[in-house]
């Protein structure tokens, strides 16, 4: 029977194949397990693309053949996985949580909350660890979108009280929607909102997450300075529609990301056009402007949805397009979209590890 040793210095010699680093310092393992001679693996992925794992899964068999001769047989799952990002641990605040995103626009009603919690969903279905915080203090619409009309409950960790998330469609949810009784939260001022959202980490039972999204309030404000100041953020979502209006703000929230260093990790452009019966697009906001904002800024598109009633209907009754029609063409965008996340946050984090602490001034 190999040792945990070969085992490890088998995958030491295989590549993830959209990082082109090896599993082991990835440390993309998720189970190992040897019973007689087969061996049962679980293995992290940015991608999941059959090809490519057709290609890998040949390339792990010769590894073991020619490393540990006496497994005769190699079986191995594929899961979407996440690189914590490099200053996750030091974060006192939510120490278990490997990346945390937040969801942007520079203006209301864009799709902003629904993009989110599309979004939240899609990568609960990948099989990653999700969180949501509702940090749209002023106007929480979570607790609508998921359907949640409970009271969190409390617990006690390590000697303190600590609200427990509220979960729904395998996303942990907190919103100040499920404290509040009507719309109290309006009146607050700006430190109260903020101080708000800084107990949602802090007194909030947040377990071993891969990703934390939290549905930041529109614009560039208070909310979006005390966030990026109190965590280290992986980076920023900014969603916007075609139409020059919002993306003149969504410019805006990009650059105030920019200059508190959080990365803005892509663009999603919502209401991209209405599909007619026809089979016609009527581009109703106008055409791809979120597209050609991003080859402008150097920012990746993450995604186009198109405007649909379902998307509004999925929306009021508090269950997410993904989860009640995922045969559409929008659920299948926001899937996409979130493939297309995991991809980005990888490559961020991975290039962040790998990037000297002292640069060489020649
Ligand atoms: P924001 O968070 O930016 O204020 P919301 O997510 O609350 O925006 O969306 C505003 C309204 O538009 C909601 O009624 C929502 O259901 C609807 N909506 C958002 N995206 C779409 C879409 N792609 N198609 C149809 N309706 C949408």
């Amino acid at each position: 029977m190999p040792t945990e040793q070969t085992i490890k210095d088998i995958l030491s010699r295989v590549n993830e194949p959209f990082l082109n680093k090896d599993f082991i310092s990835l440390n993309f393992i998720k189970s190992v397990s040897i019973n007689g001679d087969k061996l049962n693996l679980t293995l992290m992925l940015s991608d999941k693309d059959e090809n490519v794992i057709k290609e890998l899964m040949e390339k792990i068999k010769l590894e073991f053949a020619r490393g540990a001769s006496d497994i005769k047989n190699v079986n191995v799952n594929f899961e979407y996985g996440l690189l914590e990002h490099k200053d996750a641990k030091k974060s006192s605040v939510i120490p278990n949580v490997k990346n945390t995103i937040a969801v942007a626009s520079g203006k209301g009603g864009v799709g902003k909350s629904t993009a989110a919690v599309n979004l939240a969903v899609s990568l609960a279905e990948l099989g990653l660890k999700v969180g949501l915080i509702d940090a749209d203090i002023y106007g929480p619409s979570i607790p609508m979108m998921f359907d949640i009309k409970e009271k969190p409950k409390m617990t006690e960790v390590a000697g303190k009280r600590k609200l427990v998330p509220i979960k729904k469609y395998g996303v942990e949810v907190m919103s100040i929607g499920f404290l509040i009784e009507g719309d109290s939260a309006v009146v607050w001022r700006g430190p109260m909102a903020s101080s708000a959202l800084k107990q949602f980490m802090s007194d909030v039972y947040w377990d071993k997450l891969d990703v934390l999204l939290f549905d930041m309030p529109p614009g560039t404000g208070d909310i979006q300075l005390t966030l990026s100041q109190t965590i280290p953020l992986t980076g920023a979502v900014v969603v916007t529609t075609p139409q020059e209006i919002s993306l003149i703000d969504a410019r805006k929230g990009f650059q105030m990301f920019q200059k508190v260093n959080v990365p803005t990790l892509g663009i999603i452009e919502n209401m991209s056009y209405y599909n007619l019966p026809d089979g016609q697009r009527d581009y109703i906001f106008g055409r791809d402007g979120g597209k050609k904002m991003c080859e402008e800024i150097g920012v990746p598109l993450l995604g186009q949805i198109p405007i649909n009633k379902k998307v509004r209907e999925g929306g009021d009754a508090g269950k997410p397009i993904v989860l009640s029609e995922p045969q559409s063409e929008e659920a299948g965008s926001f899937l996409n979209i979130a493939k297309t996340l995991v991809k980005e946050v990888n490559l961020k984090n991975l290039k962040a590890n790998e990037k000297p602490n002292l640069e060489i001034i020649v």
